[in-house]
């Protein structure tokens, strides 16, 4: 079995990295199963810096393959922010409920068709040596409501309205965001070539 470090603390997009990875040949690992890990700063100006990161500075500490990942929502009237600050938004790292407030006010009084967003994400395999192997990337489009809507998800999902739902991800069960979502579109596009990366390794 091919061994791999998922490079996240963030017990959500644990969830949803797990549903979609071919655990039948892949042994998946998490950080909070590995004490020696470390926790990497998130020094990068943008998504894939971010992913490169904390991929390549984790494998090479442990000297194991790892998957890193970063995300983040990227609204249109906001010139793109939070964008690489989503997670850290309001101030405090992980507080979704002052991120949701702060994306909230600086919405105020823009109207719906102004309102548009996306989220990211950067996907980033590094090998134990520290080398960027494989990378991959996508979005998933949509518009940010005017107030919260639903407890699914994390993050931004009770304000990411899915216009063809008409439902925000909050609302909208895991099976949706699994077939839409921009990290589920990245892994889609990423597993099959992880899969060959698997098996060259295998044979040399
Ligand atoms: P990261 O750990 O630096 O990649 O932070 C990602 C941040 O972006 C999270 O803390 C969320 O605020 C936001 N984010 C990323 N993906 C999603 C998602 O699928 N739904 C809602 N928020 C997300």
């Amino acid at each position: 079995m091919f061994d791999l470090v998922l490079g996240t603390n963030n017990a959500k997009k644990l969830i949803e990295l797990r549903m979609m990875l071919p655990e039948d040949q892949i042994q998946l690992s998490t950080l909070s199963e590995i004490p020696e890990s470390i926790d990497v700063d998130e020094t990068g100006e943008t998504f894939r810096e971010n992913a490169a990161l904390k991929a390549c500075e984790q494998a090479k500490h442990l000297g194991r393959w790892v998957l890193a990942e970063d995300s983040g929502l990227s609204v249109d009237a906001l010139k793109g922010e939070p964008g690489v600050y989503s997670a850290r938004y309001a101030g405090t790292h992980g507080d979704d409920e002052a991120n949701n407030d702060k994306v909230l006010s600086e919405l105020e009084g823009i109207p719906f068709e102004r309102r548009g967003a996306q989220f990211n994400c950067y996907l980033c395999l590094s090998d134990p040596s520290g080398k960027v192997r494989l990378e991959d990337s996508a979005i998933c489009r949509g518009v940010v409501a005017e107030q919260r809507s639903g407890t699914a998800g994390f993050g931004y999902d009770p304000l990411f309205i899915i216009p063809e739902y008409h439902r925000t991800f909050g609302e909208l069960n895991l099976a949706v965001k699994r077939a839409i979502s921009h990290r589920s579109r990245a892994l889609r596009s990423f597993i099959p070539r992880l899969l060959r990366l698997v098996s060259d390794e295998s044979t040399t």
